[in-house]
C-alpha cells in the first residue's frame, strides 16, 4: 500500500494528455467515441438504466446506443481475426470456465473485442476504464447490453473514476480471481481498500509501462502478494508498439496536424532505437532527407548502415523543416535549439513523456502562443518567427492520430493469454513475482496473426530441429535473443 500510494493520482495525471492518462501512455485507445459525452447532462450515477434482458448490472453513458456499439465492435472484429481465431480454437476447452476477471483497461471497440472473448472462454467480467476520457460510450453500452457488468462512461470525474472501480471489485456474492489492469489503478485499488482480495486472486496481467514499474517496485519490497505477468515487454507487443504502430502513425500524427509534405524535407530524429528508426524509416519512404542524433555508438552505426547522416543536433538545428524526439531522455530539444530553429519548423515528441521538448521554456512573456488548430500552437518570436508545436510537446501520435486495430489485437491477444497462463498455472509454477510472457506464448501470439497475411511458416524437420538443439514446436530462439 505505501509503495502505492507514493505515485500520482488520476487528478494529477488528467493535466498531461487530453484523453490517454500518464499511467497509459504507452497504451492505446485506438479511438474517441464517436457520439457526443454532452448528449445528456445526467450521470449515469444518477440513472436508472436496464438492458433488453432487465438487468441493471452496468453503469454506461447511454444503454440505447448499444446497437451502435455493436456495429462498432463488429468493426473491429475484422481486424482482430487473431483474437476470433482463439475464441473459436478455445471455445470447447474454455479455460477461462470459473475465472472471475476484474478490468480495467480503455474501453474502446477493440477491448470489448477482449472481453467478449473472455467470456467465450468461460470468464465472469467486470470492467472500468483505466482513463476517464477514452471510453466510447457507444461501445460501452453494447457490452453492457450483452451482459457484461461494465462501469465507465467518457468524461468521468476523479470521484467516478474510482466509483466505477468499486463497483467492479466491490459486488456482494462476486469476487474476483483474475485483475487485468492498464496502468495499476486497479491494483492499487485492491490493494488499498480490499487486501483480503488478494486471497483468492491468481494472478495480475499489467499491460503499461508505470503499472509494471508498480509491480516491480512492489515485488522489490516483498509486498507483492500474487504472480504477475508482465505484458507490455513481451516481444510481440513490443515490436508492433514501438517500430511498426510508430512506423505508421507518425506520418498519420504529422499530416492531420499540419498537412506537410515531405517529400524533400529536411528533418532530424532525435533517438534511433525502436522508435526512431519506426518514424525513420517512414520518413525516408516519402523522400524525406533524415538525420539523427543518438548519444549510443550502436544505435549511431545502425543508423549509419541504414544510409541516414547522424548529426549534433546544434549542427543542423539552423536547416531542419522538422524536429521529431523519441529518446525516451529529458530536454533534448532546449530553449536554445527552439530560438535557433527556422520560421515554420515543426517541432513533436514520439517518446513517452513530454520532457523531451523544453516545452515550459517557451511561456515567457516574450513569445506569443496562438492556437492555430486542436493540438497545434504556433509559438511566435518577436521578430515574427513561428515555430509549429505539436500536441505541446507530449506524444505526438496518441494526442493526433489513432492507433491501427491490428497494433491493439496483438496486445489483446498477448492479455489474453497471459490471463489463461496465469488462470491455469500449476500451483508453484509462478510465486509471488512479476514475470514475462513464456516466449513460446509470444511466439503463439504471432502465429496467430499470420493468417492475416496468409504466410506460410516453415516447418523443422526432425533432422534440422536437432541440429538447432530446438524443439520443433517451439520456442525458437533463447530468451536473450534480440528480435
Ligand atoms: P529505445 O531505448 O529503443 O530508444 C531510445 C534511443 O534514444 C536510444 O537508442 C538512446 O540511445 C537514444 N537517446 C537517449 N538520449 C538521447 C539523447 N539525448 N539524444 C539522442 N539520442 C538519445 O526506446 P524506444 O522503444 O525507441 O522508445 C523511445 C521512447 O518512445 C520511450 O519513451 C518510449 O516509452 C516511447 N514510446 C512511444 C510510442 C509511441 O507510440 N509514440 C510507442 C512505444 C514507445
Amino acid at each position: 500500500m505505501q509503495e502505492f500510494s507514493k505515485f500520482p493520482t488520476k487528478t494529477g495525471r488528467r493535466s498531461l494528455s487530453r484523453s490517454i492518462s500518464q499511467s497509459s501512455t504507452d497504451s492505446y485507445s485506438s479511438a474517441a467515441s464517436y457520439t457526443d459525452s454532452s448528449d445528456d447532462e445526467v450521470s449515469p450515477r444518477e440513472k436508472q438504466q436496464t438492458n433488453s434482458k432487465g438487468s441493471s448490472n452496468f453503469c454506461v453513458k447511454n444503454i440505447k446506443q448499444a446497437e451502435f456499439g455493436r456495429r462498432e465492435i463488429e468493426i473491429a472484429e475484422q481486424d482482430m481475426s487473431a483474437l476470433i481465431s482463439l475464441r473459436k480454437r478455445a471455445q470447447g476447452e474454455k479455460p477461462l470456465a470459473g475465472a472471475k476477471i476484474v478490468g480495467c483497461t480503455h474501453i474502446t471497440a477493440q477491448t470489448a473485442v477482449l472481453i467478449e472473448t473472455l467470456c467465450a472462454l468461460g470468464a465472469q467480467c467486470r470492467w472500468s476504464a483505466c482513463n476517464i476520457y477514452s471510453t466510447q460510450n457507444e461501445v460501452a453500452a453494447a457490452l453492457a447490453e450483452a451482459g457484461v457488468a461494465v462501469f465507465a462512461w467518457k468524461g468521468e470525474s476523479e470521484d467516478d473514476f474510482w466509483w466505477c472501480i468499486d463497483r467492479c471489485v466491490n459486488m456482494d456474492g462476486w469476487q474476483a480471481n483474475m485483475i487485468l489492469d492498464d496502468g495499476g489503478d486497479l491494483t492499487h485499488w485492491v490493494y488499498k481498500k480490499y487486501p483480503n482480495v488478494f486471497k483468492k486472486i491468481r494472478g495480475i496481467v499489467e499491460e503499461s509501462v508505470t503499472g509494471v514499474h508498480r509491480l516491480y517496485q512492489l515485488s522489490k519490497a516483498g509486498k507483492l502478494c500474487v504472480p504477475a505477468m508482465n505484458v507490455n515487454d513481451s516481444v510481440t507487443k513490443q515490436k508492433f508498439d514501438n517500430l511498426y504502430c510508430c512506423r505508421e502513425s507518425i506520418l498519420d500524427g504529422l499530416k492531420r496536424t499540419t498537412d506537410v509534405m515531405f517529400g524533400g524535407k529536411q528533418v532530424v530524429v532525435c533517438g534511433y532505437g525502436e522508435v526512431g528508426k519506426g518514424c525513420c524509416a517512414a520518413l525516408k519512404a516519402l523522400g524525406a532527407i533524415v538525420n539523427i542524433t543518438e548519444i549510443d555508438p550502436i544505435c549511431a552505426l545502425q543508423a549509419c548502415m541504414d544510409g541516414f547522416r547522424v548529426v549534433k543536433l546544434n549542427e543542423v538545428i539552423r536547416q531542419v523543416d522538422v524536429v521529431i524526439t523519441c529518446t525516451g531522455n529529458k530536454n533534448v530539444v532546449t530553449r536554445e535549439h527552439l530560438d535557433r530553429m527556422k520560421n515554420s519548423c515543426i517541432v513533436c515528441n514520439m517518446g513517452h513523456s513530454n520532457t523531451e521538448i523544453d516545452v515550459t521554456s517557451l511561456r515567457t512573456p516574450e513569445l506569443t502562443w496562438e492556437r492555430v488548430r486542436s493540438q497545434v500552437d504556433h509559438v511566435i518570436w518577436p521578430d515574427g518567427k513561428r515555430v509549429v508545436l505539436l500536441a505541446e510537446g507530449r506524444l505526438l501520435n496518441l494526442s493526433c492520430s489513432t492507433v491501427p486495430t491490428f497494433v491493439l489485437s496483438i496486445t489483446a491477444t498477448t492479455q489474453a493469454l497471459a490471463l489463461i497462463e496465469l488462470y491455469n498455472a500449476p500451483e508453484g509454477r509462478y510465486k509471488q513475482d512479476v514475470y514475462l510472457l513464456p516466449k513460446k506464448m509470444d511466439e503463439y501470439v504471432a502465429s496467430l496473426h499470420l493468417p492475416s497475411f496468409d504466410a506460410h511458416l516453415t516447418e523443422l524437420t526432425d533432422d534440422q530441429a536437432k541440429y538447432l538443439g530446438l524443439n520443433k514446436n517451439g520456442p525458437f530462439k533463447p530468451n536473450y535473443y534480440r528480435y
